[in-house]
């Protein structure tokens, strides 16, 4: 009997080490492990993805928990600066990017992208007072972005660097706004909407100033792990998914 015990006992060790020993894997509440699936994204960035006391919750977090699901994967959430997703994306195994990422030609360069799953408008938030009516008002006036975004690119391409002031987060941007350090910000419509309800005495101007896809980024030339999370989201959306977390977020006007 003691024999058995003891070889029960070993038996529990050696399982328990090599759960430990996983690196990669994650324990489950019943018993089993699943392999690591990481979503990099940078939480400043409602309603795709933003803090809830100390959980990353949004529209971005919720489509990429139902593809792990799919996968039978467990989702860790890497929260991280915007300008840092795609290098992090590339230097980690099945590891992805979602941050409400617009695909472009340039970043095609760096990162594949698996189909888009929404789009995304490039919006300018002004104080309600701001003599700023429309997008050509911009010229020659202080704009905040967010480093390495489309709303920096396509700022510092039609302005000029010298009057584009980048910040770190989105949030930043908008108390940057509120304090007078720029007149304009220019960011994604969403998160735009949310800033100028969170904040009284912000305004957005009337005007789309650029049209974009939303696609998650995946390390370059993975085409295993971009074949994995394509046909996911591609499922996702085709059977209502993705749309009903959309309505949840932003719900529509009707
Ligand atoms: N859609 C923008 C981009 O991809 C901004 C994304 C973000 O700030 N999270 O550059």
């Amino acid at each position: 009997m003691k024999k058995i015990l003891a070889l029960v006992l070993a038996l529990v060790l050696c399982l328990g080490c090599f759960a430990a020993c996983g690196g990669n894997d994650a324990d489950t509440n019943d018993g089993t492990e699943k392999e690591v699936l990481t979503m990099c994204t940078n939480a400043t960035f409602p309603p795709y993805e933003y803090y809830d006391g100390d959980k990353i919750i949004g529209i971005d977090a919720e489509i990429a928990q139902a593809i792990a699901d799919k996968l039978g994967m467990e989702l860790v959430i890497e929260d991280m600066e915007f300008n840092s997703i795609i290098s992090y994306v590339n230097a980690n195994e099945n590891a992805f990017g979602m941050a409400g990422m617009t695909v472009t030609e340039d970043r095609k360069k760096t990162v594949d992208f698996t189909t888009s799953y929404a789009k995304g408008i490039q919006s300018v938030i002004v104080k309600a007072d701001s003599d700023i009516k429309s997008i050509d008002d911009l010229a020659g006036k202080k704009i905040g972005v967010q480093l390495s975004t489309t709303g920096d690119i396509y700022a510092t391409d039609d302005f000029g660097a010298d009057f584009v002031t980048q910040y770190n987060k989105a949030t930043d941007c908008v108390l940057g706004l509120t304090k007078g350090d720029v007149d304009a910000v220019i960011i994604d419509n969403a998160p735009a909407q949310v800033f100028v309800q969170q904040n009284e005495g912000l305004v957005l101007l009337d005007a789309a100033y650029a049209d974009e896809d939303y696609a998650i980024a995946v390390k370059k030339g993975d085409a295993e792990l971009l074949e994995k999370l394509d046909t996911a989201i591609t499922e996702l959306i085709a059977d209502g998914t993705v749309a009903k977390i959309v309505e949840k977020y932003i719900p529509s006007e009707n």
